[in-house]
């Protein structure tokens, strides 16, 4: 891995929390996801296509910021943590009103658990008349994970996502608890990050989405990803929308890398491109040894 040199505090600035939603498969990441897309980022774009980039920032009316990671499920949270990337700041996980704590809700739980993130409760689908939020409060309630209008220190809210009802006071609650983590980095240096997906485009070449976690990344940087390199060409935001600059918390796709890195691989900004394609050049090597050693056992 590479070295990363420590930030003076001086250097540090705030930035957006990073928010993951996971929760039991039917009961609304995707729908939550697309509400909160639809009313925050499409809102006043006249006509603008919204991209598919697995990540998406939002600005709410008061001016925070929030990134959220577009990969509902819990397949990008445990690829990532499993390559060692810790990515989110926070997760929002949405339990069903009309349901209950179901395996996968207590599976997500867990992960945020292991991996030392705050939990904020979307208790979702509050529009249903079977909809019983308390029983799902007992539930949580019942494995010590109190809300807070139970007497407990979690937050949660009940929301709809198909009528957006309660969906801006969840994010403010999101905002609230991501104060509490005083999440800073350090804008003014070569970039560094994950990267949340990449594929091949039959026009474009390899796209990768990479979330920019410190420093700024600039259009003719010369990048690092798991085993591949390239100078950034062009850089995307969520829009669609061609940019120069990408800081600390922004999501962006990337064009110029020679091939696809992995869900999950690092990223690094390098002063040389002999640097980066070093590198790259030598893990792919190390992949190929590896891979031999495993095929002869
Ligand atoms: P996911 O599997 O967790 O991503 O769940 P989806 O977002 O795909 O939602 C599953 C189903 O529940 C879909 O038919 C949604 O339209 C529906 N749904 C999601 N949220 C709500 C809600 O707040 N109210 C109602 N009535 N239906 C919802």
């Amino acid at each position: 891995s590479i070295p990363e040199e420590e930030d003076l505090p001086e250097d540090l600035e705030a930035r957006a929390p990073i928010v993951t939603v996971m929760g039991h498969v039917d009961h609304g990441k995707t729908s939550l996801l697309d509400y909160i897309r639809e009313e925050n980022v499409i809102a006043g774009e006249s006509g603008g296509i919204t991209q598919h980039i697995g990540a998406y920032g939002v600005t709410l009316k008061n001016g925070q910021k929030i990134t959220f990671l577009d990969t509902p499920g819990h397949e990008a949270f445990t690829a990532m943590r499993a390559r060692g990337a810790q990515v989110t700041d926070l997760a929002i996980i949405v339990i069903a009103a009309d349901d209950d704590v179901m395996p996968q809700t207590k599976e997500a739980i867990s992960h945020a658990q292991a991996a030392g993130v705050p939990i904020v409760f979307a208790i979702n689908k509050v529009d249903k008349p079977t909809a019983n939020p308390d029983k799902v409060k007992e539930s949580l309630a019942n494995m010590d994970l109190l809300v807070e209008d139970w007497g407990g220190k979690i937050q949660s809210h009940d929301i709809s996502a198909k009528t957006g009802q309660g969906v801006q006071e969840l994010l403010e609650k999101v905002l609230l608890e991501a104060e509490l983590l005083e999440l800073k980095a350090n804008p003014d240096k070569l970039a560094n990050g994950t990267v949340v997906e990449a594929f091949l485009d039959k026009g474009r070449g390899y796209v990768a989405t990479v979330l920019v976690q410190a420093g700024t990344m600039r259009v003719g940087d010369y990048m690092l990803a798991g085993t591949h390199s390239g100078k950034v060409k062009a850089m995307h935001d969520e829009r669609g929308k061609a940019i120069v600059a990408a800081g600390p918390s922004t999501p962006i796709s990337v064009l110029g890398l020679d091939g696809a890195p992995q869900a999950g691989d690092k990223f690094h900004v390098f002063e040389d491109e002999k640097e980066a394609k070093s590198i790259a050049a030598k893990r792919t090597q190390l992949q190929r040894e590896q891979s031999v050693r495993t095929q002869r056992h």
